[in-house]
């Protein structure tokens, strides 16, 4: 492809930094190739050697520990990070790092090459896988045991070769229809600052054929209009002289988006399953109702002579069961695991999907405004990161580490994410309009500001209450 590549700056100016670096990445391809696999190795010993170790004593540090140092990296670091490079950067993790992209696509190379089925291309894929290994991940306790993060995790990963081996031609089916985050990463790095542009006047001058880029999650790259969908791999970094890596303003992709662009299933990704799943599985296991609750219901089953639930016999892959950490989940703890995430789902999914409605109404709309949920994704973002990150902020507690500057930063965190918030919910209400129009627009902005208050009110509990 290097000869359909010009230097597009004219002849004597310099080239933007961004540009030279998207080219930059074309041209380092086995590099970045060698990156992927040195972070599979990297990724595959730090999965499967843990679950074979016995679990460690109590005072063991991570850094004298296997277990505990892979479950440092993996849910300390690996994903709080990787959702704030989302925010920064875009999907540079997908397209330069990630594991399980990698090799779905080295076995697309070596596979079959069938066609995608049409059951794959459903739209709910990425909403109902997150919320499916969300769930199971509490259950099972995946961010504190290696045997039950190789489950999650190493299935994960078999099942993206095997859809890799049967479907595609050196593409990556997985990542682009089934991967459980690809919902999530895809809203996230619509606010990313940086992302392949491409010049449609410029693709239209270039010479009519030119071979096609090997992308490969099948970025329909001419239409390629955001971020959202593109790994960042740099692979069509100036094709037909119209694709650049540039800067932008954070707000512009989500403020420029159409009715026919919204997606039901992303807003129902942002107000159901970010806002609402992930933030009861992120909050149970601090919340004294969730106490309450189980105590409540434990002695209500004990008074009826009911002793079943109160039994602890489910195997590791199906609740906690690790009896030599004293951790071991019984059939009740299970129970109201799912009744405390269905109920934060059910209070702050629902009022965010109410304050749609209004907001709708409002605006003089007679069908849901699903374009408006994503104003919502600073939110969305800066929650999965505070949530994420309260694991890594545990393990260097642990470390008797100084973390008297972490309320600070979460208080500024979450400031950011409302005022954030707040802007992209005002550009997407509209601007302008008579005094009457105006008063309606603020009702709106308030109806949904206010919903997005119960999420930020359930981390100011958990941070600064409970
Ligand atoms: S559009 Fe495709 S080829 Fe271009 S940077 Fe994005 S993922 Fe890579």
């Amino acid at each position: 492809m290097n000869e359909l590549v010009q230097d597009l700056a004219p002849a004597g100016r310099r080239r933007p930094p961004l540009q030279t670096l998207g080219d930059w990445m074309r041209r380092q391809r086995s590099a970045i190739q060698a990156l992927q696999w040195t972070v599979v190795v990297f990724y595959l010993a730090l999965l499967i050697w843990p679950a074979l170790l016995p679990l460690p004593r109590e005072y063991a540090h991570f850094y004298e520990n296997l277990v505990l140092f892979a479950q440092f990296v993996f849910w300390g670091l690996w994903w709080p990070f990787v959702i704030l490079s989302m925010l920064l950067l875009g999907r540079v993790w997908c397209g330069v790092f990630c594991p399980e992209g990698a090799l779905s696509e080295w076995a697309s190379r070596h596979g079959r090459g069938g066609a995608i089925p049409r059951w794959m291309r459903w739209g709910g894929w990425p909403f109902t896988a997150f919320v499916l290994t969300t769930v199971y991940g509490q259950l099972i306790s995946v961010y504190e045991y290696p045997r039950a993060a190789l489950l999650i995790l190493g299935g994960s990963t078999i099942v993206a070769m095997a859809v890799g081996f049967f479907y595609g031609r050196g593409k990556r089916v997985w990542c682009r229809h089934l991967c459980p985050v690809n919902g999530v990463f895809s809203l996230l790095a619509r606010l990313a600052p940086v992302h392949f542009r491409v010049d449609a006047a410029a693709w239209r001058r270039a010479p009519r054929r030119t071979p096609a880029v090997d992308c490969a999650p099948l970025v329909n790259i001419s239409g390629m209009t955001g971020a959202s969908a593109c790994h960042m791999c740099g692979r069509c970094s100036g094709h037909r002289n119209a694709v650049t890596l540039s800067a932008r303003s954070p707000n512009r992709e989500i403020l420029s988006l159409g009715d026919n662009a919204a997606s039901r299933w992303d807003a129902l990704l942002l107000t159901v399953g970010l806002l609402g799943v992930a933030t009861g599985a992120f909050q149970w296991s601090a919340s004294p109702w969730f106490v309450q609750l189980k105590q409540g219901l434990a002695e209500w089953l004990i008074e009826r002579d009911i002793y079943w639930p109160l039994g602890d016999g489910a195997p590791w892959w199906l609740l906690t069961h690790y009896p030599e950490t004293n951790d071991v989940f019984t059939w009740l703890d299970g129970g109201v695991i799912l009744l405390y995430i269905g109920a934060t789902t059910l209070v702050i999914g629902g009022a965010l999907l109410l304050a749609l409605r209004l907001a709708g109404r409002l605006l003089g709309q007679r069908t849901m405004p699903w374009r408006l949920a994503y104003g919502l994704t600073p939110l969305a973002g800066i929650s999965l990161f505070l949530g994420l990150s309260a694991l890594t902020l545990s393990l260097l507690k642990a470390e008797r580490l100084d973390l008297s500057w972490a309320p600070g930063l979460r208080a500024a965190l979450l400031a950011v994410a409302v005022l954030w918030t707040g802007r992209l919910l005002w550009g997407l209400l509209g601007a302008g309009g008579n005094g009457a129009v105006f008063r309606r627009r603020a009702l709106a902005w308030l109806c949904l500001m206010a919903a997005a208050g119960l999420v930020v009110g359930s981390w100011v509990a958990m941070f600064y209450y409970w």
